[in-house]
């Protein structure tokens, strides 16, 4: 497949933007480098890129286009938001319409703000459960990637017990020293760390299924433990729902899995793919937060009417009957699918899946934490997706991302998408 234009383009970009994208997760580094593909075009399920060429997308703009690309009643709804001006900075109905609509949906919302992106919704809720505890320190689980936020940017110490180390250059070791990172699924070692720091932790952060390093669902009673275990000792629960909430059901991953964090953050899909972030919890926390508290948060361009009218419009779609099965019927084929043909080529991996969400990992049987999915065949991922890519099939260019299947996908664009992982298989069997 021949991609002079983004050839051209990407060496254009590098001259302007640094690094040529404007977030490092879209370059090749995570399949040991290349090119990236300009599209320039979306439709339902499929893209276009400079060249012409056409492509499946599983990428689905890591997240929030569910609904496949322009979707006509999101579409719909943002052209009639931009023809009643963007931005106000005043109240709007329809910022009441959409939190409405979200708490009818995670009854553990009582109360919501709107921000502009999930790393901001996730970092405050850390500085309102700091506000509502009076603690400092928080615990994060390995491998969990909470948005770009000095506090989030930590990584784990020698062992479960011992306190961060910054993880990005310019976060200072004083904050990292505030955020104590463990495995997760790993029950005894989140009751250590309580036990060394419970009375110093104001929060745990949790993806309750997690989409970070591929998707891995919590062992049966592992976050009921943790709420447990924090609460024993005065801490609370923050679920990180940026990936998962209207993922695998109408509500969050919480409702799904029918365990309640104090807090939540969103993002992602509740914006039908225009900026946005949420939080909310428990009224008596979110109390805290300007105007009614001392904890402060604010934003130029929150609850703007053209998120909120693409993020109902996106809720609309999602609330019809049919669409999460939808979503898992063509998530199991697949899924079955793409473990027929490893085993056909003799290529070892495995899959995890959630509904219409799943990760390919090669060299391994199981994944159920961090070091596992870091320790998965990098070489065997790049060359699957660079065959992949080559054959029209778009895939995130990283081992540690989920396939997001949309509503727009069909059983033909998964018979087709395994014809070409039949002769992707083949090139990993053989490198
Ligand atoms: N939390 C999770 C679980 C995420 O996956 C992401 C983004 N991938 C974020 C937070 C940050 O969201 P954003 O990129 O909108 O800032």
């Amino acid at each position: 497949m021949e991609r002079v234009r983004s050839e051209q383009l990407y060496t254009e970009a590098k001259e302007h933007i640094l690094g040529g994208v404007n977030s490092p997760s879209r370059a090749f580094k995570g399949v040991g480098g290349g090119t990236p593909v300009f599209m320039k075009r979306g439709s339902g399920a499929y893209f276009w890129d400079e060249d012409d060429n056409k492509y499946i997308d599983y990428l689905g703009a890591y997240g929030p286009i569910i609904a496949g690309h322009a979707h006509p009643a999101i579409t719909k709804a943002i052209q009639t938001a931009a023809e009643n001006g963007v931005l106000y900075g005043t109240p709007t109905k329809l910022e009441n319409e959409f939190a409405t609509k979200l708490k009818d949906a995670i009854p553990s919302l009582e109360k919501v703000r709107f921000v502009n992106s999930g790393t901001e919704a996730v970092m405050t809720t850390i500085r309102v459960a700091r506000a509502y505890t009076g603690r400092d320190k928080i615990v994060k689980f390995a491998g969990c990637y909470h948005g770009h936020s000095d506090l989030v940017l930590v990584a784990a110490g020698s062992g479960p017990a011992t306190l961060g180390t910054p993880d990005s250059a310019g976060v200072t070791k004083n904050i990292a020293k505030e955020v104590i990172t463990v495995p997760f699924n790993d029950i005894d070692a989140y009751r250590e760390t309580l036990e060394k720091w419970g009375t110093e932790i104001a929060a745990v952060l949790v993806e309750p299924i997690v989409g970070n390093f591929g998707m891995v669902e919590p062992a049966p009673g592992f976050l009921q433990q943790v709420n447990e275990l924090t609460h024993e000792h005065g801490g609370l629960v923050i679920y990180d729902e940026v990936i998962t909430a209207f993922r695998f059901m109408y509500g969050g991953a919480q409702d799904y899995l029918d365990v309640y964090p104090d807090m939540t953050a969103l993002g992602k899909i509740i914006g039908g793919g225009l900026p946005i972030g949420a939080y909310g919890g428990r009224a008596d926390i979110m109390e805290k937060v300007a105007p009614l508290g001392p904890a402060y948060q604010a934003g130029t361009m929150a609850g703007n009417p053209a998120s909120m009218s693409a993020g109902i419009a996106c809720l609309d779609v999602l609330a019809q009957e049919g669409v999460y099965e939808h979503l898992n019927n063509l998530g199991e084929r697949l899924e079955t699918g793409l473990l027929r043909l490893a085993r056909k080529h003799h290529v070892k991996c495995t899959v995890n899946r959630v509904k219409g969400a799943l990760t390919l990992y090669f060299g391994t049987e199981t994944i159920t934490n961090y070091d596992q999915a870091d320790a998965t065949n990098s070489e065997q991922f790049a060359t699957f997706f660079k065959a992949m890519l080559d054959q029209g099939i778009n895939l995130a260019p990283s081992k540690f991302e989920a396939w997001f299947l949309t509503i727009a996908h069909t059983e033909a664009d998964i018979d087709q998408t395994l014809e070409a992982a039949d002769l992707a298989f083949a090139e990993v069997a053989t490198t």
